[in-house]
């Protein structure tokens, strides 16, 4: 482990990230600094908790680089292009973000990492990958992006922690890998890539390349999807361990070094003794829950990663059985009057709600929010034959708008006007009016949330109690 002690680390940024490691870096003996662009109530308290603790904490002031330091350890949001960066780079100071931090305190013997990124079905990829190992008898935890400290799990059976781990199913943005350039994955995957967060990271080039950041010096296998190829450039661009293995995942049947889907059977060509000739059976599509195809790839990456691991396809099939997926992902919420209620708040994104849009005819769509730099005109091209009508709510609720006037013009869309909390009950009783029996009405606004809710939890209670009161109103069941 690095010294730390007498060590002067500015941590850019309070909140989930910062607050734990500054106080990590404080327990090592580090002089800590903690820089902060906001100071509101929450700041201070957490900034009174950090200094009860010795560290010194400025609030309203996240551009001056404190003088002194000798490391950054940044909240993975903060964008690349901020003024403390460049005063860092001048300076010639390291710049680590939480996951750097947390790879480079592990001790001898540490868990492996099986990490996931990609645009969309990372934590429903991570938690189905911790099922699978826990099936196995390991000890593991799904960490990182996904809310569990990875700082913990890291500390975890060292002095400061406690149980260690066997191996642990790694969840990482493409913010967190920006700013991990020492990471290597025992294995890793990107499980597909289209645009997103394109603002924070300033072009498809810089978002895919920190992307591919999770397959360097990969020691197993590289786990890519076969139906996205920039996934596979990414691994053929990797420099990785001697003897690591490049594995496709296909909804098709798989070729020699790949997991596919043969007649319902979810198999694997890839961690077989005798690849030209065998197939191992792992699982059968109704044993992933949803069945529905972009879920099925999702199984497919995470049994991927667990093979690599050495897993036994049984331990694959007993985990995917025993995974269920989280709330707010395509959640069935209620029917009212013959039209179901679909909650997709977590599609943040157009690739997401591509996805979600296809399993359901016809839709009452309910969208909008922050696009994040995103267009819409390939969504609603692909979407519009099978809209019955759009509620538009949230900021940038023009943009969807006009892709809709543009490749949509006969769907009738309603355009509520309004970013205000209430605005969510409204659109509900909207898309209520525009549906007919045998409709679904659906909440994947492919944008995200926090124009209007704290984050895309809220927004989907939000979409849930509106559709409840309106069951109440109407005696409907639930
Ligand atoms: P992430 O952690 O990457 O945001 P989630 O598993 O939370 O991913 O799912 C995010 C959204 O993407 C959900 O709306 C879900 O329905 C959709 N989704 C999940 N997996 C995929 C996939 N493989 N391809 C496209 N969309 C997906």
């Amino acid at each position: 482990r690095p010294g730390f002690r007498g060590k002067h680390v500015t941590v850019a940024g309070l909140g989930v990230s910062g607050v734990p490691a500054a106080r990590v870096l404080l327990g090592l003996g580090a002089r800590v600094t903690v820089v902060n662009d906001g100071d509101d109530e929450r700041s201070r308290q957490q900034a009174a908790e950090l200094e009860a603790l010795g560290a010194a904490v400025r609030l309203g002031d996240g551009a001056t680089l404190p003088d002194g330091t000798e490391l950054i350890v940044t909240a993975p949001g903060w964008r690349p292009d901020k003024p403390l960066f460049a005063a860092a780079a001048a300076a010639g100071v390291p710049v680590w973000g939480d996951v750097e931090l947390a790879w480079r305190l592990r001790g001898p013997g540490a868990a492996p990492w099986l990490a996931v990124t990609g645009t969309n079905g990372k934590t429903t990829t991570v938690r189905m990958l911790a099922a699978i190992l826990e099936a196995a008898g390991l000890r593991t935890a799904a960490v990182g992006n996904i809310g569990v400290s990875l700082l913990d799990a890291v500390l975890a059976g060292s002095e400061e922690g406690g149980e260690p781990y066997d191996v642990l199913a790694v969840e990482l943005s493409s913010y967190q890998l920006h700013w991990a350039p020492s990471l290597r994955a025992h294995s890793a995957t990107v499980l597909n890539l289209a645009p997103d967060h394109l603002d924070w990271h300033g072009s498809m080039e810089a978002y895919t390349a920190d992307k591919g950041r999770i397959y360097e010096g990969n020691q197993v296998a590289c786990v890519y999807n076969s139906a996205d190829k920039a996934t596979e450039e990414l691994v053929r661009a990797a420099d990785v361990e001697e003897g690591c293995r490049a594995v496709g995942f296909t909804l098709g049947t798989p070729g020699p070094s790949e997991l596919g889907v043969v007649e319902g059977i979810l198999v694997d060509r890839a961690f077989v003794p005798d690849r030209q000739r065998q197939a191992q059976e792992l699982a059968e599509v109704a044993d992933v829950s949803p069945p529905a195809p972009h879920n099925i790839a999702n199984a497919l990456a995470a049994a991927a990663l667990a093979r690599a691991y050495g897993v036994e396809p049984r331990a694959v099939r007993d985990g995917l059985r025993a995974f269920r997926p989280d709330a707010h992902r395509i959640e069935h919420v209620a029917d009212v009057d013959g039209v179901a209620y679909v909650d997709d708040s977590k599609a943040t994104n157009t690739h997401a709600t591509e996805a979600s849009l296809a399993a359901y005819d016809p839709i009452v769509w309910i969208a909008g929010g922050l696009a994040k730099g995103a267009t819409f005109d390939e969504l609603v091209r692909g979407a519009a034959g099978r809209l019955r009508g759009v509620v538009l709510i949230g900021r940038d609720r023009a943009l969807i708008r006009e892709a809709l006037a543009r490749h949509a013009p006969d769907v009738p869309v309603t355009d509520l006007g309004r970013t205000d909390t209430g605005a969510m009950a409204a659109a509900v009783r909207e898309a209520a009016d525009l549906a007919r029996p045998g409709d679904t009405v659906l909440l994947a606004p492919a944008c995200a949330s926090m124009d209007m809710f704290t984050n895309y939890n809220k927004r989907g209670e939000a979409f849930a109690d509106a559709v409840r009161d309106l069951g109440a109103g109407r005696g409907g069941q639930g």
